[in-house]
């Protein structure tokens, strides 16, 4: 059996969630839901960074322990995924006792391997992004080149994690295993970054307590990353079950921002090649999602929260828009009007139409009962065409095209009606055969769509009158053109998506 396994990034308890967050979150959601439709073993991890010097601070403000602090933030991206019908596996929490034992165990290793030794360092630091810079990537001499703002200079003892030794290992993992970060872009980046040259990094802290105990140096804890990345590793049982582990690891589908690039792709692969494990098989990267041209950010108060679209678009209408029209690689501009003009032709429109029209005519040429498709349907090969299509884009990581494959059947059955118009014809067996090739149509868009929108995909499937849901259906033997069955019930119902006035008019 295949298996999948995917993640979200886990998210800093620090930010409220917001759609940057939701974009990642629902690739990943829709990625799993097609791969458990593929009848893959999938395992589909999120959850929550709560360690470091920001999250110490901000408990402090609030006049909450850090514990406290972590645990009402990390709330909030549960209650946000659950209002998404984010049907994740798995939620990590940084804090938990099994992630301490994973950190402690895995670092141990790179520890006793001879790559993570005491030594000093000095140098520019954001105390933002937690991160130590090199001078030539700083902006305008003194400015982070995420945040803009005055870096300060530090300069500590600590336990450094020799990444300079790994130069080599990286670049031949990446010569051999090309795919392994795409798009290619972002690979080239990497690449890039790599053969500057790798210096070693500070690993451990000893100027704040809120982090994972070296299990080796009473006093240092490890900086917020490098325990950030293991949760990976923690969720599939690393350091507890190493069959359980082996299970998964590397075949994983790491989703993150390009912000975190050289987190994923040079630092990561190095800490589990210095604990003697194989580097992650793939790290699919996205670009920002842009609100009016802007990162979004808190100082900006850009920030759109989901909570702020899920009242007039459902879940979804968020989900699809997400899904087709941010194209997952490059960035993404989030606009409300692009929202709603997408959500108007795609899912009122194109989809609602064909659900709605197609009930109508069977309520009223056919007494209700929905007749069997013909085999020989000029839309049995476009089904198949689009089957095959859509399953070729889930599977390297492209929803918006799965998506637009989708409707490109739903537009060729809609085209179909026109053509045939059996409104307008009398009762008969060649109504009867339009009817029930639209019909089947709609049961395989049901399947098909079920990753992006899983409520409408549901709902579509109970007023076509078929047993179950969209989701117990096998892909892609289950899509094949003739499985409604004909001599069910069909219902119209309310539009499953009610048409939104477009803004300005
Ligand atoms: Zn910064």
């Amino acid at each position: 059996m295949a298996r999948f396994y995917v993640t979200t990034p886990i998210y800093y308890v620090n930010d409220a969630p917001h759609i940057g967050h939701a974009y990642t979150t629902v690739t990943a959601d829709a990625l799993a839901r097609w791969h458990r439709l593929l009848g893959d073993e999938t395992w589909f991890l999120t959850g929550t960074d709560e360690h470091g010097l920001k999250v110490a601070q901000s408990a402090e403000a609030a006049g909450r322990t850090p514990e406290e602090q972590a645990a009402v933030n990390s709330a909030r991206f549960r209650e946000t995924w659950a209002a998404l019908d984010i049907d994740y596996d798995d939620f990590i929490r940084t804090t938990e006792p099994r992630h301490y034992a994973a950190t402690q165990a895995l670092l141990q290793k790179a520890h006793d391997n001879g790559f993570i030794e005491l030594d000093s360092y000095e140098g520019p630091y954001c105390v933002a992004c937690e991160a130590y810079y090199a001078e030539a990537e700083l902006v305008d001499g003194n400015l982070c080149p995420i945040h803009l703002r005055p870096v300060e200079l530090f300069k500590e003892e600590n336990y450094f994690f020799r990444l300079s030794r790994f130069q080599d290992r990286l670049l031949d993992w990446i010569a051999v295993n090309p795919g392994a970060i795409t798009p290619e872009a972002k690979r080239n980046e990497v690449l890039g970054f790599i053969r500057q040259g790798l210096e070693d990094v500070s690993m451990t802290r000893t100027s704040l307590s809120w982090g994972v105990p070296v299990p080796w140096a009473p006093g240092h804890v490890f900086y917020v990353w490098y325990d950030a990345l293991i949760n990976y590793a923690t969720a599939i049982g690393y350091g507890t079950d190493d069959e359980r582990f082996h299970r998964w690891w590397p075949a994983v589908h790491h989703l993150i921002g390009k912000d975190i690039l050289r987190f994923h792709c040079v630092y990561w692969p190095a800490m589990l090649m210095a604990a003697g494990e194989d580097p992650p098989a793939h790290v699919h990267v996205h670009g920002f999602l842009l609100v009016g041209g802007e990162k979004m950010s808190k100082t900006r108060l850009n920030q759109i929260a989901p909570a702020d679209l899920l009242p007039e678009f459902g879940v979804d209408g968020f989900r699809y828009h997400f899904l087709r029209d941010q194209q997952f690689g490059p960035d993404g501009d989030f606009s409300y009007e692009g929202m709603v003009a997408r959500y108007n032709a795609d899912l009122a429109n194109n989809f609602g139409n064909l659900a709605a029209r197609v009930a109508t005519v069977v309520a009223r040429a056919c007494g209700g009962i929905g007749p069997a498709p013909s085999p020989d349907s000029v839309l049995a090969p476009v089904a198949a065409a689009v089957v095959a299509d859509a399953g070729a884009a889930w599977g390297h990581v492209a929803p918006s095209e799965a998506l637009d494959e989708t409707w490109r059947l739903i537009r060729e059955a809609n085209a179909y009606l026109e053509a045939n118009e059996p409104w307008k014809a009398a009762p008969g067996p060649a109504v009867d055969a339009v009817l029930g090739d639209a019909l089947e149509v709609l049961r395989i868009v049901a399947v098909l769509a079920s990753p992006a929108i899983p409520r409408a995909a549901a709902a579509l499937w109970a007023r076509l009158g078929l047993p179950g849901s969209p989701t117990d259906v096998h892909v892609p033997d289950g899509l094949a053109w003739g499985g409604y069955p004909g001599g069910l019930p069909v219902e119209k119902g309310d539009p499953l998506f009610p048409r939104l006035a477009t803004p300005g008019s």
